[in-house]
């Protein structure tokens, strides 16, 4: 076991939680802090095969009993966890800001409370969500949910925090055990939801985190066949890896990925409105998957749009993400924004006018300009790939057929965002853009109840709600005459 470093005042754990225990790799990884690269945070355990076989044995072992406490008792520690979560607040988030950047007093009011409640809804709606029970043909039947076994759980280094609660708490409440793996770029808070599950008296081996590489322990993970589901966010070439991996041990297999979402706005809409949220596509420095990177707007109103589009986006700040003024963050790590910069520097070669940004705040730092980019064509690269950072594309249209092609004309289909005025057409529209959630005149607003998920290269299954409780199950069928 190797020893806790601080960050602040927060004592890290650089080490693997399993089966109840901290247990160390003999190799490390680094963890640096975006804001400024040459501050190491500490040195994290690099899990590999062996780590992934102990891991899976623990959840293994731990499972029968876990799956055999009913929806309430699981229920309990669920609600243990959250109250942990909700009294550790500014520890988790001054180590997730340190670790990637996102801004400290979001993390505070928002992410991290909802990853509380991620917790309490389902130790809640797992109580709640009844089996199906009816009578036919002269026998009774019942539709019984089984818990599934141990459930992989791989996140991404964006908004890991709450992305891990999201989807460890279905799997924990449905009675599946859990591997989690943060993603290798924002190890941290991972670290920390280990502590307070051991707090909160998880029973050794339901709850697991181990560190390490994608490649390495993350493969290792999800290859094994002692995964019986494996719930999987991060990027479209990762998912086709693991796809492979489980459809060679048939197990079912979820995957939220990335993004290309439309911002469509009408003539009849909130010009004003549309454009405070156009701008505010920055937030996060871009690094959001559901963000409306691509701005369609109806040709009439395009100019009054764009200058106030750039009045809002003029009071960005960058900055420290610890300082309340700043809003938009430095971007996770240095070959992230490398990767920005590539889209950019192939925009302006491809002919593609760069409006505005275009370039990093300061030179060797990892803060890049917010970005606004008139393609040439609509098959331009930077509209038609995911960027994952600060930089937006603008197009017009004159009818709303025009628009809706525009705005589905992407691989992708994780969200939309469509502003309007008229409420048939937020209805009509709304049902025509490509997206798994379509928001109307806003964006982000989230019910915990609500299915979650992409279409097309943005996903495969459901999350949320009694969807999420569902893929962590076997569902049986009980047949008796009566
Ligand atoms: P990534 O695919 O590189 O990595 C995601 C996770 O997969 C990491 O933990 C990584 O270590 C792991 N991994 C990599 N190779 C693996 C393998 N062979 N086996 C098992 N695990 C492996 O993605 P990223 O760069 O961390 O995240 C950014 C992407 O995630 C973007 O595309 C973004 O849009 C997407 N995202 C989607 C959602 C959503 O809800 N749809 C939410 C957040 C981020």
């Amino acid at each position: 076991m190797r020893d806790r470093f601080s960050v602040g005042d927060v004592q890290i754990s650089p080490d693997h939680y399993i089966g109840g225990k901290r247990v160390s790799s003999p190799e490390t990884f680094e963890t640096r802090s975006p804001m400024d690269w040459d501050l190491l945070l500490g040195n994290i355990s690099r899990g590999d095969a062996k780590t992934a076989d102990l891991a899976l044995q623990a959840a293994t072992d731990a499972f029968p009993a876990w799956a055999a406490l009913s929806p309430k008792e699981r229920g309990a520690y669920l609600h243990r966890l959250a109250d942990l979560i909700e009294e550790n607040k500014d520890a988790i988030a001054y180590a997730e800001c340190m670790d990637m950047a996102m801004l400290l007093e979001s993390l505070q009011l928002r992410l991290v409370p909802r990853g509380a409640l991620n917790f309490r809804n389902y130790a809640d709606l797992a109580i709640e969500h009844e089996e199906r029970v009816w009578d036919s043909k002269g026998t009774h039947n019942r539709v019984i949910r089984m818990p599934a076994g141990p459930a992989v759980i791989i996140t991404p280094w964006n908004a890991p925090f709450m992305l891990s609660t999201w989807k460890c708490a279905p799997a924990l409440a449905a009675g599946n055990t859990v591997v989690l793996k943060p993603a290798e770029w924002s190890p941290l808070s991972a670290s920390l939801l280990a502590d307070m599950a051991d707090k909160a008296g998880f029973p050794p081996g339901v709850f697991n985190v181990v560190q390490g590489y994608g490649a390495e322990v993350g493969n290792a993970l999800v290859s094994d066949p002692r995964a019986k589901r494996i719930s999987f966010t991060g990027s479209v070439p990762t998912a086709r890896v693991i796809g492979k991996a489980a459809a060679e041990n048939v197990v079912p297999f979820t995957a939220e990925l990335g993004g290309k979402s439309c911002l469509l706005v009408f003539a009849d809409a909130d010009i004003d409105a549309a454009a405070k949220k156009a701008a505010g596509q920055f937030d996060d420095s871009g690094q959001v998957c559901m963000a409306g990177t691509r701005i369609i707007v109806e040709e009439s109103i395009a100019e009054e749009f764009e200058r106030r589009f750039h009045e809002y986006t003029d009071k960005h700040a960058m900055g420290d993400s610890r300082d309340k003024a700043t809003t938009m963050s430095a971007m996770i790590h240095p070959i992230h924004i490398a990767r920005v910069e590539g889209f950019v520097d192939r925009a302006r070669a491809n002919g593609d006018t760069i409006v505005r940004g275009g370039k990093r705040h300061i030179d060797g730092k990892l803060w890049y300009e917010p970005t606004l980019i008139k393609p040439k064509s609509n098959q331009s690269e930077v509209v038609q790939s995911e960027v994952f950072g600060p930089v937006l594309t603008f197009q017009t249209f004159k009818t709303e057929e025009e628009g809706v092609a525009l705005a589905n004309s992407t691989v992708y289909g994780l969200s939309g965002i469509v502003y309007t005025g008229s409420r048939e057409r937020a209805e009509r529209v709304g049902r025509m853009v490509r997206g798994g959630t379509v928001w109307v005149n806003t964006f982000l607003v989230r019910d915990l109840t609500a299915p979650f998920g992409g279409i097309g290269l943005s996903g495969l299954g459901r999350e949320g709600g009694h969807y999420a409780l569902e893929f962590h199950s076997d569902l049986k069928t009980l047949q008796i005459l009566e």
